[in-house]
């Protein structure tokens, strides 16, 4: 069966096939800018990519998907955030990397199987703007910064209809502008920018002077070099659509003279009681602050998935202890199956969970494959011990598509807590600021809660107080 996804340059669904000559399917999802511990929207958008890697490997084979999502290790916030902690920008990203791997890994989302990061593909992007800048598609601003020409390239505009929305959009493209007003057009947008002094040490050579990558070429220098030129399905939130994703198409299209992406897919927002996620509305939640209230990393997988990808979803709390209680009757039609299935197999089931795999094939309906599975939960509620093996195979690939495992640990696995690395980033930026009676205290709270700070030349380890 195939599966048909919604295409956001035609606006229609579309199936989704490799056009490789080796049959892999090459997918690409844009991934965190890590700098702080991601929140539950950014969680929404990584489990949506999650299921849709499993469709493609139950659809093609596990050995014809490559999957490819970078990090974003380096750009305006992570730079902001090592200078604010007074720690090297390598060491931090690497703390929020870690901390975002042991959060996919409770939410049961597959690794990639490549997950670059811009900082190790420094010499891929000022390659690649060579070429744009020997193209004309380019050109270097009196500051050393570079710049993407966006009138050299016709099709710009395509993926957001940007033009025809020209008026909404010029907030943002201002917006976008305000860092740089070394540009010949206001939508120009750069490819490599110029150090500065804030930039502290965080500064590459280049043809064009020292600075550091624009964020959009990381993902086409970085896609190119893992996935090849063209690739297969390109996707991300919605809030990438524009300048992101038209930004990449622009810069790949016309650096490699083909087509960039034969499927882009957006999925839409998280929001929290109705309203955006914000840290002064009080309304952001991270996993560790659902798994200090009580909560399962997978229950807030199921709740995720309960809403339509491309529309809004609210979360509440409510919404997570009834997908607890969903998840017990998971469990335990589960081990209804298990007791049963020692039986010889006879009957064959051939059409159990067809709704569920339907739906999902269907625009990845997860609403609608939820609601079939537990249909077919309750019409097997008396299972019959012919049927329980065949139906245990099923029931499992269902729980695979949907990634919900069921034996899952209630918390993530040792991780330090995002509110202690923030406490320990406070006493290491006061202790930096000379401020010693500031950072005993703050050393003192960190005792307090349970964990101690072990100070190194340029930086610091956390480590559980032994008792
Ligand atoms: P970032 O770490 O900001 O680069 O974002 C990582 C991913 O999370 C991107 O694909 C964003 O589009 C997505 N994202 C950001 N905010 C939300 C939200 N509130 N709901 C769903 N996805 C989001
Ligand atoms: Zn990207």
């Amino acid at each position: 069966m195939p599966i048909r996804l919604h295409e956001s340059l035609t606006r229609q669904p579309k199936e989704l096939k490799t056009a490789q000559p080796d049959g892999v399917f090459r997918f690409y999802n844009c991934g965190p800018t890590v700098y702080a511990p991601a929140h539950i929207g950014n969680f929404r958008t990584f489990v949506i990519n999650d299921v849709i890697r499993r469709l493609l490997e139950l659809e093609f084979g596990a050995d014809k998907v490559k999957h490819v999502r970078n990090l974003t290790d380096v750009d305006d916030k992570t730079i902001k955030r090592a200078q604010e902690v007074g720690r090297p920008l390598a060491e931090v990203t690497k703390q929020w990397t870690d901390k975002f791997h042991a959060d996919c890994d409770a939410l049961n989302c597959l690794r990639p199987h490549v997950e670059p990061t811009a900082t190790g593909h420094i010499k891929e992007q000022v390659d690649m703007i060579d070429v744009l800048m020997k193209k004309g598609n380019a050109y270097r601003a009196a500051d050393g910064s570079v710049y993407f020409k966006v009138s050299s390239f016709d099709d710009y505009g395509k993926l957001s209809r940007v033009k025809e929305r020209e008026l909404q959009v010029g907030s943002a493209l201002k917006a976008a502008a305000a860092d740089a007003d070394e540009k010949e057009d206001i939508s120009d947008f750069a490819l490599w920018k110029a150090h500065k002094p804030d930039d502290g040490a965080n500064a590459w050579d280049s043809p064009w002077g020292r600075g550091r990558p624009g964020w959009h070429i990381e993902c086409s220098a970085m896609s190119k070099k893992h996935l090849g030129e063209t690739i297969d399905l390109h996707s991300g939130g919605v809030d990438l659509l524009f300048p992101h994703h038209e930004n990449e198409i622009a810069q790949s299209q016309c650096c490699n003279d083909t087509l960039f992406a034969h499927h882009w897919y957006h999925s839409e927002h998280l929001l929290v009681d109705g309203k955006k996620m914000s840290k002064s509305l009080g309304n952001l939640y991270t996993l560790d602050d659902l798994v200090a209230k009580g909560f399962s990393p997978m229950a807030l997988r199921l709740a995720l998935l309960k809403g339509h990808p491309r529309k809004q979803l609210n979360f509440t709390l409510d919404s997570l202890h009834s997908s607890e209680a969903d998840l017990n009757t998971l469990r335990k039609f589960r081990e209804r199956l298990v007791i049963n299935a020692g039986t010889e197999v006879s009957a064959e089931i051939n059409n159990s969970f067809i709704d569920v795999i339907a739906a999902l094939h269907d625009d990845l309906n997860t609403p609608a494959a939820l609601g079939a599975l537990f249909s077919e939960i309750n019409l097997h509620a008396r299972v019959l011990p012919a049927q329980a093996a065949r139906l245990l195979v099923k029931f499992d690939q269902m729980m695979f598509a949907l990634g919900l495992k069921l034996n899952a640990p209630a918390a993530p696995k040792a991780a330090v807590p995002a509110a202690i690395i923030a406490l320990a980033d406070k006493r290491w930026a006061a202790k930096q600021a000379k401020d010693f009676a500031g950072a005993d205290a703050l050393r003192k709270e960190l005792a307090a809660a349970g964990w101690s700070m072990l100070d190194g030349k340029d930086g610091y380890k956390l480590e559980p107080v032994k008792k």
